[in-house]
């Protein structure tokens, strides 16, 4: 028999539609591939399950090329909003094919990062699609960060799936300003995702910088009347607290000035999106600007002649396969004329000719947890339920992760700085405890059935493996017991 797939709704992503393929086919590769996209809590910019090529394997090719994928089922054109041109080719490959998981795309911290988005839903869209394609979906435009609202409805986003647990817990209360601005942030991140040639915003936001006068004829920028009305236009905030934290950001606008005047770094769409909104609103740079005030945009790439340009590229080429093991700093040391050439002239082709990245020796910088994060956290404290005829969840560690829809920094990070997060206590979660739960449930579930009580039937219906039952109630490893035919006298 042929496996089934449902025909995609518009707008749907990646994501929900390889979800619906592991249900209707039960194929055992999709199966697994849909488990490790949840377990990642991150899918590929907000809507992949996995790389393009893949998903077109798994499904067939039954939703189109690669490309087509690409454009019509994940949210790439909002992606691609922020990046420079040379980018722009590399993310495309790393999302169709390249293995490694981190990609070219701008990511922002790892405790402000918008998460799994899966389960943010809009009724009214859900409505729509159950009679359009007969199920409920995921659409791209609910998968756009930090988007409380849909763009097109203006319905506050519903959680439907627990896989977005955290997302929903940071949507807050919010004033009648705040729900306003949210209400604005969602038609234009929908706006940026839409733009016929995204690629051009860059182009677009640093035109309006000139036009506004925030930057002068001579290039030279105010940065004080920028961050100040870059801050005065969002001073209301966002229902997502994690908006609202990075807005108010003091010196974020000349961040996002600085990314964009720089030809190897993307912006990350949500800080174009914010710049943009401030631009067109804006009434122009009127106070009398200072010198003082005003920083120099750093100056175009020199142009070299073809020759002299190969002529180093293939210098350096041979200097890093005489020395591949170099760092960096190594590399850049031993021969400095030649980096610095490169870097002034042929930064683009330097950036993806460089050794890659070491990590010092120690590890990351630990950081705090902000405070809305210990509030959001703090505020959740119902545990997950059981349902019918079903063994009592396992309040893991792993398991509130995925229930909170949180990456694996975030949480490790959370569960340093604090003793609960939301539900999940480290102290009383123990494992011990936890396949406790769930025998003292197997066994009394077997008495009451008049079922044998052995290990192997308490670890069926317990949903646990025999040997974490025999360890458990004997203490023993389980070679020394066996699996089955033992009593338990209770
Ligand atoms: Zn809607």
């Amino acid at each position: 028999m042929l496996p089934i797939f449902y025909p995609a709704a518009d707008d749907e992503t990646a994501f929900s539609l390889l979800c619906a393929a592991a249900v209707s086919t039960g194929d055992r590769e999709i199966c697994r591939t849909v488990a490790m996209a949840f377990r990642r809590c991150y899918p590929l910019i907000y809507t992949l399950p996995c790389r393009v090529r893949r998903f077109c394997e798994l499904t067939r090719g039954l939703y189109g090329g690669e490309l087509e994928v690409l454009h019509h089922h994940a949210l790439f054109a909002y992606e691609l909003a922020g990046m420079p041109d040379f980018l722009r080719g590399r993310l495309q490959t790393q999302l169709i094919s390249e293995l490694r998981f981190r990609t070219c795309a701008p990511r922002l911290p790892v405790l402000l990062e918008s998460g799994h988005r899966y389960g943010m839903r809009c009724p009214e869209c859900q409505a729509a699609s159950v009679v359009a394609v007969g199920r409920g979906v995921s659409l791209c435009h609910e998968c756009l960060p930090y988007v409380s609202r849909c763009p097109h409805h203006h319905a506050p986003l519903r959680l439907s799936d627990p896989c977005s647990t955290f997302e929903a817990l940071c949507q807050q209360e919010a004033s009648a300003a705040s729900r306003s601005n949210s209400e604005r942030f969602a038609v234009r991140s929908f706006a940026t995702s839409r733009a016929s040639e995204s690629g051009r915003l860059r182009g677009v936001v640093s035109h309006l910088l000139v036009e506004k006068g925030y930057v002068s004829p001579d290039g030279r920028l105010s940065v004080n009347e920028l961050c100040q009305d870059f801050a005065k236009n969002f001073s209301a905030g966002f229902e997502d607290c994690r908006l609202t934290a990075i807005a108010r950001e003091s010196d974020l606008a000349l961040r996002i000035y600085r990314s964009l005047h720089r030809e190897d770094r993307g912006v990350h769409p949500v800080l174009l999106t914010l710049m943009l909104w401030c631009l067109d609103e804006s009434q122009g740079c009127k106070t009398s600007r200072t010198s003082a005030s005003r920083r120099a945009i750093s100056k175009p790439a020199s142009s070299v002649p073809h020759e002299l340009s190969s002529r180093k590229r293939a210098e350096w080429l041979k200097e890093r396969a005489t020395h591949p093991d170099e760092s960096r700093s190594d590399a850049r040391n031993r021969k400095s004329a030649l980096w610095f050439w490169l870097r002034r002239n042929d930064r683009a082709w330097l950036i993806l000719n460089q050794a890659p990245r070491m990590r010092p020796a120690g590890g990351r910088r630990q950081r705090d947890i902000p405070s809305w994060m210990t509030k959001v956290l703090k505020g959740d404290c119902a545990a997950p339920l059981s349902g019918t005829n079903l063994p009592p969840p396992l309040c893991s560690a792993y398991q509130a992760r995925l229930h909170y829809g949180l990456n694996e920094g975030a949480f490790r990070l959370a569960l340093k700085n604090l003793s609960k997060v939301g539900w999940y206590d480290k102290d009383s979660c123990s494992k011990r405890r936890l396949v406790s739960h769930r025998v003292e449930w197997a066994m009394s579930e077997l008495n009451r059935w008049r079922q044998p009580v052995r290990p192997d039937t308490i670890a069926r219906a317990a949903r646990l493996r025999v040997e974490t039952v025999l360890v458990f109630l004997y203490g023993s490893a389980p070679e020394a017991r066996g699996a089955g035919g033992v009593k338990i006298n209770r």
